[in-house]
């Protein structure tokens, strides 16, 4: 793959780094333990407990998202990078910029 390719890669990886990054913090902001002694009714403490398991499932997979990225950060400088691990053809580079994180083609998903 082409150097320049690859540094414009590098860059989309550290922004999408960074915005992962941010929702993981306000995902955990989020799904912080409510306190028994929280003055909400009973119904709305159900609410909330059900609303914080739909945030932890979401912050899951944000932490999933953030190693991929990080893992694939590790990557770039290598020689088969951009190739998708299956068939061994080259990752399209529109691929790569959407989903960073991707390490097969489009048929190989
Ligand atoms: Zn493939």
């Amino acid at each position: 793959m082409e150097k320049k390719k690859i540094k414009e890669i590098e860059k989309i990886i550290s922004k999408e780094l960074n915005e992962t990054l941010i929702s993981i913090n306000e995902y955990k902001e989020l799904t912080k333990p409510i306190s028994p002694e929280n003055s909400i009714g009973r119904v709305s403490r159900m609410d909330a407990i059900n609303n914080r398991a739909v945030m932890e499932e979401s912050l899951r997979k944000l932490e999933i998202k953030y190693k991929k990225l990080q893992f694939i950060k590790t990557q770039t400088q290598k020689e088969d990078f951009g190739m998708c691990i299956k068939c061994k053809n080259e990752i399209p580079v529109g691929r790569i910029m959407i989903i960073p994180e991707s390490r097969f083609c489009v048929k190989c998903v």
